[in-house]
């Protein structure tokens, strides 16, 4: 038996309507969504772009979450909705990346 693949469904950021995934304009709206990518389930974000594994990199390899948080968005769950952390958040992030290198030259030098 062929499964007919179900198209996927995500919710417009702006009307909270019902759009095909991987729209970049909102066909009840209009409003566009830039070709950025949103997530409906918490599973369907890449672990790469997950909350825990952005804390894992900070705290092991801090130059690895620069690299994530310049590269695209770090998505959390909140009440039952992805999310992902603004801009300024990931810039805060991608500062306080920069601390353990400030402490290890402040240590060696
Ligand atoms: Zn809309």
């Amino acid at each position: 038996m062929a499964l007919q693949e179900k198209p996927k469904f995500i919710q417009c950021p702006y009307c909270q309507e019902e759009i095909l995934a991987g729209a970049i304009k909102c066909k009840h709206c209009g409003s566009s969504i830039g070709g950025k990518r949103t997530y409906s389930d918490y599973s369907q974000v890449p672990w790469y772009r997950k909350n825990w594994f952005a804390f894992l990199t900070f705290f092991f390899f801090a130059p690895a979450l620069f690299v994530l948080v310049v590269s695209g968005d770090i998505y959390y769950k909140s009440g039952g909705m992805v999310k992902a952390y603004s801009k300024a958040a990931r810039i805060l992030l991608g500062l306080f990346c920069f601390i353990p290198f400030i402490w290890v030259i402040y240590v060696l030098f």
